[in-house]
């Protein structure tokens, strides 16, 4: 057992030098012997598996139901298409759903936590199933620990260990410890580490003593239930709808069948009929054309910075219509560079510090030991803040690797954002001093001297008003500024209420940090967007009422509030105040849940950002929690819908615009398959009503909704970003899809091509026949082969009029001249090449049989060409008049 073992056993045990860490060669080699540090989940579905499950659908039990009838009625060949007809769906459906799969896989692996380890005497961050036995693992505050750690460092380090325990209040870990009783719990365990639980405070390193399936949460997991991909509320909403659409068709399809017998017609006959209604109401290619769609917006949404970890995200996204930001390096820059400074009354830019002034000396030097930052000519790591220290403190040639030698830090009390401070404690010759930086407000507090040239003089009213107002000045030039203070101690130690009290005040620095260039225009259009932009920040208030100003997010000091002002308010005072808050300055983590449900409360559908182990809970209560992927902990990316790669306000508001053009094109393919199944069902119902002879077959409906309809669907799906997309409000989420006229629309354009369909059909059998009888379609007076002809008119007609349709679906208002033609090449392609197989259907002879139709001739071509472009130009002059009433 690791836990009863001392630091240096396990470290001999596992063989390993806890300077160097492994080497790669030796990690490599525990790779293989070991295996992939990951938990064994359920396998993805093999491709027979997918196959299987694209027949799995009421419609296919129907269609296979249909074969099988016709079988038994000797009619081979209706049941060979129809059997060759759901096949190629299947592998049509198969592959897109195999590759919507394979992307929203790909995309959950750019989410998946890294583990920082130590190799070769190198600090490296590697992915975490490479992590092996022996290596030397490095935790911090926010991290996912990769596999089960012996504990061989710890410093203040509290781990979450809810996942494997359900305990939820955070365990101190103690490396020192050894223990004895061999069957110590999971949670008392307080020298070890286990895997999917987290750090919440302090730092740690462990040596890995378990991985994979070997590790404690491996041994309960055995086999983890791959959580399923969730679905957004449009796919729960299409689901629901196939529902009722499933039920409409088998209703709409008995009573013709019903009809069909009263008026006397063949039950074979109308046994089609019946069935080709029924394949006509199921919009079969809609799930999978949805899916894949999300999956390739989601795709592109990577390449602009943003990960979307929960698919409903996409859909929200369009609905936003407030975005909570942080500050400091999402809205700025975070290349954080010290300019000013006070200390013993002197007040000025930071190059005029006198190196010789004990007070200006013991600023810099507790600014450079509180400091957990590393700074060189080559290479810095840590937090800018803390950079921007070790920088000043170099100009002045104090050098924190080699100062910190000659200082050695004893004790430590890790920064967090809700004290705002942190101390350290420093060995200077046979005394310690504490030295505690932080935001001046907070520090002052904890204050009773004050460090004056040389002397320790105490706090009067007059020198605090006098450093609130260096603070105030400061601030308000955008500055964020940091205090520092120090005291002596005999002993050294690390309790926190006693180090964090009766201090000396040193000092002040003020740092700028510029905001992000591009995030003024991002601002501008997100107002243009109907969406409000919210600073909250750590930071003083002047310091962020000034950047806001700048980035103009508000010019009104009335929408600024404090944490402390915030603390005054009762939860309805907030909600009533709430719409006219734009910067929330000095608040702390807990204070963003709040806010969220204030905001929430008022019907907002709310974006909020967030890095911290603290910020998790807000992330998870706002619509869309979004996590900082350069400066985020794993816990705050754990919590969130979306990740951002580049930490940058900016991407949010691209994120937003993408959201809403993948909606608006799910939008266009839902809408434009819906309208074609109408067309066929009004095609069908009408001519059953008027006792005319079937105008479409069934393989003639399958064909066009799974062959011929899906790639016009597809293309639709990524219709290049509308520009104005941004000028509109957001999206209200309750609204239905068939709001704002679209529902309309949908009937209009299905009756349209409903019509040019039967218009085909009587006209196939007129010009076939010769007759001058106008309706010469009656079963009782149309010969077969005018019958076929007038079928292959329908059944041409029907595709191309659908096919050119969708031209009109890509702009609810603008007209395909506005748009552009060529804008979306996928579309006229596959335009183009459903007129191709459909030429070939009616033209090689094979096919001509298997789907019972005739060559046209190009005076037939003409007729269907002039009617296919009906709903085109009808659409076009209907879009004129909205246009007119709008404008
Ligand atoms: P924002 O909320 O705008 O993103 P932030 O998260 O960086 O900013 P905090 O980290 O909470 O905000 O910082 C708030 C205040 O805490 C700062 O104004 C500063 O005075 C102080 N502070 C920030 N970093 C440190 C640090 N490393 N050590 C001590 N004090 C700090």
């Amino acid at each position: 057992m690791w836990f009863t073992k001392s630091k240096d056993e396990v470290i001999k045990d596992l063989q390993v030098n806890t300077i160097q860490g492994l080497s790669t060669q030796e990690a490599k080699e525990r790779l293989s012997r070991y295996g992939e540090n990951k938990l064994a989940t359920q396998k993805n579905r093999s491709l027979l598996q997918l196959f299987f499950a694209q027949l799995n659908d009421a419609m296919i039990y129907v269609l296979l139901g249909a074969a099988l009838i016709s079988a038994i009625l000797g009619e081979l060949s209706d049941a060979i298409i129809i059997a060759v007809v759901i096949l190629i769906n299947a592998v049509v459906g198969l592959i897109q759903e195999y590759r919507a799969e394979q992307a929203l896989e790909a995309l959950k692996k750019l989410s998946t936590p890294k583990s920082i380890v130590k190799r070769d005497g190198k600090i490296l961050e590697i992915p975490s199933e490479e992590v092996v036995p022996g290596d030397i693992v490095i935790i911090d505050a926010g991290r996912y620990i990769p596999c089960d750690l012996r504990l061989i460092e710890t410093v203040n380090l509290q781990i979450d260990e809810s996942a494997l325990t359900g305990e939820s209040v955070p365990v101190d870990k103690n490396a020192d410890l050894i223990l004895e009783t061999l069957d110590t719990p999971l949670g008392d365990q307080k020298n070890m580490a286990f895997m999917s639980t987290f750090a919440t405070y302090g730092r740690g390193v462990g040596v890995a003593v378990a991985t994979g399936m070997k590790t404690e949460i491996g041994k309960i997991a055995k086999m983890l239930e791959e959580t399923d991909t969730e679905q957004t509320p449009l796919q729960k909403k299409l689901t629901e709808l196939s529902k009722i659409l499933g039920f409409a068709a088998l209703g709409i399809s008995i009573a013709m069948f019903l009809v069909g017998i009263i008026q006397g017609r063949p039950l074979f006959e109308m046994f089609f009929t019946a069935i080709s209604l029924a394949v006509a109401a199921i919009p079969e290619g809609l799930p999978a054309i949805v899916t894949i769609v999300l999956a390739m917006g989601v795709q592109r949404m990577v390449k602009k910075h943003a990960i979307i970890r929960k698919l409903p995200a996409v859909e929200t996204l369009g609905s936003v219509n407030i975005i909570c930001s942080d500050k400091t390096g999402t809205l700025t820059q975070n290349k954080m560079t010290v300019v000013k400074f006070y200390a013993d009354n002197a007040f000025g830019d930071v190059d005029s510090l006198n190196i010789n002034n004990p007070a200006h000396k013991l600023l810099l030097e507790s600014l450079v030991l509180c400091n957990d930052a590393t700074y060189s000519q080559e290479s810095k790591t840590g937090d800018p803040t803390e950079t921007a220290l070790l920088e000043m403190g170099a100009k002045f040639n104090i050098f924190k690797t080699a100062f910190e030698e000659q200082h050695p830090r004893v004790n430590e009390v890790p920064f967090d954002s809700d004290r705002k401070l942190m101390s350290t404690v420093n060995k200077y010759d046979n005394e310690y001093l504490v030295f505690t930086k932080g935001a001046p407000d907070n520090l002052l507090k904890i204050c009773n001297n004050a460090f004056v040239n040389g002397e320790i003089v105490p706090l009067t009213q007059e020198i605090i008003d006098n450093i609130m107002d260096k603070v105030n000045s400061m601030s308000q030039d955008a500055l964020r500024v940091l205090g520092a203070a120090f005291k002596k101690i005999d002993t050294p130690h690390g309790d926190i209420d006693k180090l964090e009290t009766d201090l000396t005040f040193i000092g002040l620095i003020g740092m700028i940090d510029p905001p992000r260039l591009e995030v003024k225009d991002s601002i501008f259009l997100c107002k243009q967007a109907g969406i409000k932009t919210i600073m909250i920040t750590g930071d003083h208030k002047n310091t962020a009422f000034a950047i806001a100003k700048e980035l103009g997010i508000t010019d009104d000091p009335s929408q600024v509030i404090s944490g402390v002002e915030l603390d005054k308010l009762t939860e309805e005072e907030l909600i009533s105040k709430i719409d006219n808050l734009r910067v929330f300055a000095r608040v702390s983590p807990e204070h963003k849940v709040k806010i969220v449900r204030a905001l929430k409360a008022k019907d907002n559908i709310v974006a909020m950002t967030g890095d911290g182990v603290n910020d998790a809970p807000s992330l998870k209560a706002a619509d869309i929690g979004i996590a900082m992927g350069i400066t985020g902990t794993d816990v705050a990316k754990g919590a969130s819908d979306m990740v951002l790669t580049d930490d940058n306000f900016s991407t949010i508001v691209s994120a937003v615009e993408e959201g809403r053009n993948i909606y608006n094109n799910i939008k266009k393919s839902i809408v434009f398959l819906l309208s074609c199944n109408i067309g066929e069902i009004i095609t069908l119902f009408f001519a059953i009503l008027f006792g005319w002879a079937t105008p479409l077959k069934p393989i003639h409906i399958l064909w066009v909704n799974l062959i011929t309809d899906t790639f016009p669907a597809l293309s639709l799906g990524v219709e290049p970003g509308d520009k104005d997309v941004m000028k509109e409000k957001p999206r209200n989420p309750n609204h239905s899809l068939f709001a704002g006229g679209t529902g309309v629309s949908l009937i209009l354009n299905g009756a349209l091509i409903g019509l040019v369909t039967l218009t085909a059909f009587v006209i196939g059998a007129r010009v076939y026949t010769g007759t001058t009888n106008l309706f010469p379609i009656f079963p009782a007076n149309i010969s077969d082969d005018a019958l076929t002809h007038a079928q292959t008119m329908a059944f041409v007609v029907l595709s191309v009029s659908q096919l050119i349709h969708s031209l009109n679906m890509r702009h609810p208002t603008k007209s395909i001249f506005q748009v552009g033609w060529f804008t979306n090449k996928y579309l006229i392609a596959s335009i183009l090449f459903g007129i191709f197989l459909q030429e070939i259907v009616i033209t090689v002879p094979f096919l001509r049989n298997v789907f019972g139709v005739f060559d046209l001739r190009l005076y037939d071509w003409s007729i269907v060409v002039l009617l296919s472009i009906v709903p085109l130009v009808v659409n076009e002059i209907v879009k004129i008049f909205i246009r007119h009433k709008v404008s």
